[in-house]
């Protein structure tokens, strides 16, 4: 049984009053146990945040970047670990986590250039004996509060750029898997990094209020479900804080007439099933346009229902289980409202029989892919994130009403378009109210170089997440204009100045 505490000052504290279980989802059985902090629990990781904050930010970015460099190599030797620390409490399939560990490195490795990228501007001879430059200036101490879907990776958006541009973090990771986000927090004091720069809060409610209102606090990191990312927005925003809360999602892949077909099944079989769709950027609608849906229901059906569901830490497995037995149960629930609302299902996942080694009576959180067909926009199977390995397909009669659907849903993450018409693909990057935008790749999520973030109910605040965002994100700027004695003239100016 693991005790799972907090991070603070570069040490582990001991357990707070408040505690909640850690469940291995694979096998229904309790793990171990989560402390919740209260409310001055809290207020001490911001007050080592704070202290930690004069040195470090006085710290050469150089420097910085140098423990960023440790950092990413120290991760990358103690990959198997972390790897199965997710797999253990989320239930993702190892590999699955190792990819999500790798794309998290992107960030770090984009962060290691923080030395160029704080760069500022600079112009000579603004006026007569005058320059004119700007700096980019660390905040403070920033918090990040992340969700249950991607324990390393999300955090792993916010950290290595904040800290690189000199500002100190508090984490509140989901406390429904923190083991693998405390395990990073030990390996970034092994790398070199001063204590309380990075402190790590487990905790609810009580915990992130705290980040949310402390006027230590500069600016908030957020992403989670769209009801709490508009709490988080309004909370923090109203107590003076800069925000950026990214939410849920609905992403649509739209599958035109002229599709390749096996790529395009291919690509919908890892976007909505992977990771048992509990990804934002997974793909849970296919917009099947003119006659295309009957010749993809048929490809995908016989591989729904192949799907190898089981213990995330089994060779081969495609997809494991759901993080919690409530989170199944909606789930489920979605799957059997579906059916009551008038869609087809072509495959029911419910009662799977799921694969696990070396367990006995273990009773993990399984539901296996499910696939609906004849979904309308009305259905609340459409409407809402489901977030669990449920793919539904939408029948539509040409283009227009493709873009005409994903446009009116009130989220915008992530969309996609497989055709093989350039025009087609060139007109839907144009039009599409979505964030992020794949053109024959079902998953279109950026690169560390560039920002993360959806549009409408996806995401609250003016920035995206990593990428150039996330150094305008972690930083303020500072104009400075200066004249040296020689030219400054004795009479003092009344009038607005202006280029002599
Ligand atoms: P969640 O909103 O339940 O929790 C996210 C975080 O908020 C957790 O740390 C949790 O402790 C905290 N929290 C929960 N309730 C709170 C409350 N009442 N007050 C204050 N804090 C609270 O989300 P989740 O279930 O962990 O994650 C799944 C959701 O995250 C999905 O909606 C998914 O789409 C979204 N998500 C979005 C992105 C994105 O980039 N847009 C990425 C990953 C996940």
């Amino acid at each position: 049984m693991t005790s799972v505490t907090h991070y603070i000052d570069g040490k582990y504290t001991g357990a707070s009053e408040r505690s909640q279980s850690l469940y291995n989802p694979a096998t229904g059985r309790v793990s171990g146990s989560v402390s919740l902090a209260s409310a001055s629990e809290t207020a001490n990781a911001v007050a080592s945040a704070k202290a930690a904050f004069p040195a470090w930010s006085e710290t050469p970015p150089l420097r910085r970047a140098r423990v960023m460099f440790k950092f990413k190599a120290l991760v990358e030797e103690n990959i198997d670990e972390l790897a199965a620390l997710i797999t253990q409490e989320h239930g993702k399939v190892i590999d699955d986590a190792k990819g999500e560990l790798t794309r998290g490195l992107e960030v770090v490795e984009f962060a290691c250039g923080i030395p160029h990228l704080l760069k500022g501007e600079m112009t000579e001879q603004i006026g007569a004996g005058i320059d004119a430059w700007s700096l980019n200036q660390p905040l403070g101490v920033v918090a990040g509060i992340s969700p249950f879907n991607f324990p390393i990776m999300v955090p792993m958006w916010m950290f290595p750029i904040a800290i690189a541009c000199g500002n100190t973090f508090v984490m509140k990771p989901s406390e429904k898997d923190p083991s693998s986000t405390l395990r990073i927090a030990e390996l970034l004091t092994e790398a070199g990094l001063p204590d309380g720069v990075f402190n790590v809060v487990n905790g609810d409610k009580e915990a992130v209020d705290v980040l949310l209102t402390h006027p230590d606090v500069q600016a908030v990191s957020f992403v989670g479900s769209t009801p709490i990312a508009e709490y988080i927005y309004s909370t923090a925003s109203a107590h003076g804080k800069r925000v950026q809360a990214l939410g849920g999602a609905k992403n649509h892949m739209v599958v035109m007439p002229d599709a390749d077909l096996d790529q395009a099944v291919a690509a919908l079989m890892g976007a909505a099933y992977g990771s048992a769709g509990e990804r934002c950027m997974a793909i849970s609608v296919a917009v099947a346009v003119g006659n295309v849906a009957d010749a993809l229901i048929d490809k995908l059906t016989p591989k729904v229902e192949a799907l190898r569901v089981g213990n995330g830490n089994i060779d081969g497995m495609e997809m494991g289980p759901l993080v919690t037995a409530e989170h199944l149960k909606k789930v489920e629930g979605y799957v059997a409202q579906g059916v009551q609302e008038g869609a087809t299902l072509v495959v029911d996942g419910r009662g799977v029989k799921a694969e696990i080694a070396d367990e006995d009576n273990a009773d993990g959180f399984f539901l296996g892919g499910c696939l609906f067909d004849n979904v309308t926009s009305d259905m609340t199977v459409y409407r809402d994130e489901i977030f669990g390995p449920v793919l539904a397909i939408v029948r539509v009669p040409d283009y227009a009403t493709a873009v005409k659907l994903i446009n009116e849903h009130e989220f915008g993450n992530g969309t996609a378009i497989f055709t093989q018409n350039g025009d087609a693909a060139r007109q839907f990057c144009h039009e599409i109210q979505v964030g992020m935008v794949g053109v024959n790749v079902p998953i279109p999520v950026p690169m560390a170089f560039h920002s993360f973030g959806g549009w409408k109910r996806s995401l609250f605040g003016p920035l995206h997440m990593h990428g150039p965002d996330g150094v305008r994100f972690y930083t303020r700027r500072k104009a400075i204009t200066a004249r040296w004695p020689t030219g400054i003239r004795t009479n003092a100016d009344f009038i607005m100045p202006t280029m002599k």
